[in-house]
């Protein structure tokens, strides 16, 4: 039941129509029993869609492709991490002010931290693209060794210079030490279920391996990590902690993370 007193947040991008974020708010709005409700703005102008949100009280929003760092200019504040990052993916109004934050960088780091001790690992990052730049903010925040191997070499150089990283060529893959691969492209995700960045063989007993790809949850990357007795992390965790920390920041309030991932499997397994 909605009604006059109904608080609005939502999510704008283009396109938004597969996007989970309804899934994890709303489900969290009626859980906490709030009389709030979370909509997916598909969203052509972003300038007037930025007026429409302090225009019409909109509380909270998330912000998705393409437009994570054009939005940047349009707030009135943007946290130090996401300036440094360079992407905004949560929005918060605050009396009328319009704060931007990034929670890609957390997400990806609570969903590792979960199932193993970051201390002193090597990570090979796969990708040089958003959310590659967010997990390369919060790998080195925590003091991680990160190589960035990205298809467009010059892009992945770039990425590791700015974040003091290692770089290697695209084409080395699958001849590279780590603990941790974290792939953080966008090979494997659907219709390209069949796809993965490494070969099985680069795989072995020991190392995690994280795919923040989540449609499908199981890619082939993670399939084949579990085959060879690899732990493994799909890209639903990283949603279900991005999505939370984005309810913290508006709500002050910590949801409960497994229901959000139950929430999450659902609705990708009836799709
Ligand atoms: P971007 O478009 O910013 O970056 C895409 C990255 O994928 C680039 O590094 C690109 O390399 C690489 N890439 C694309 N196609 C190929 C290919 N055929 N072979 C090798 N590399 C390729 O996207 P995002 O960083 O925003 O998103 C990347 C993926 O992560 C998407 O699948 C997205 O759905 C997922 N994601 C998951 C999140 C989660 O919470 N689980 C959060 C955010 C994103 P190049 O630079 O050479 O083009």
């Amino acid at each position: 039941m909605t009604d006059s007193r109904t608080e609005v947040y939502g999510i704008i991008g283009r396109p938004v129509d597969h996007s989970l974020s309804p899934v994890i708010h709303n489900g969290i709005f009626k859980r906490m029993g709030l009389n709030a409700v979370y909509l997916a703005f598909e969203v052509t102008d972003l300038r007037e869609a930025v007026m429409g949100i302090r225009g019409l009280n909109i509380r909270g929003i998330s912000v998705t492709l393409p437009f994570k760092t054009k939005i940047i200019p349009l707030l009135d504040e943007v946290s130090g991490v996401a300036e440094k990052i360079g992407a905004v993916n949560t929005v918060s109004n605050q009396g009328g002010r319009l704060i931007g934050f990034n929670t890609d960088w957390s997400g990806a780091m609570k969903a590792l931290e979960e199932k193993v001790d970051l201390r002193r690992k090597r990570v090979l990052l796969l990708g040089a693209g958003g959310a590659a730049r967010a997990i390369t903010y919060g790998l080195k925040e925590n003091g991680n060794t990160v190589i960035i191997c990205n298809r467009s070499n010059d892009k992945g150089a770039r990425l590791a210079r700015e974040f003091d990283c290692l770089s290697r060529p695209w084409s080395s893959i699958n001849e590279l030490e780590f603990d941790v691969l974290v792939n953080a492209t966008s090979v494997g995700m659907h219709p390209c279920d069949g796809a993965s960045p490494v070969r099985k063989e680069t795989l072995f007993k020991g190392i995690t391996v994280m795919d923040i790809v989540y449609s499908p949850f199981k890619t082939k990357l993670l399939q084949e990590a579990e085959e060879k007795g690899c732990q493994t992390i799909d890209g639903l965790a990283m949603l279900a902690h991005q999505g939370a920390a984005q309810f913290e920041i508006w709500t002050g309030r910590k949801p409960d993370i497994d229901q959000i991932k139950k929430d999450l499997r659902e609705t990708l397994g009836e799709r």
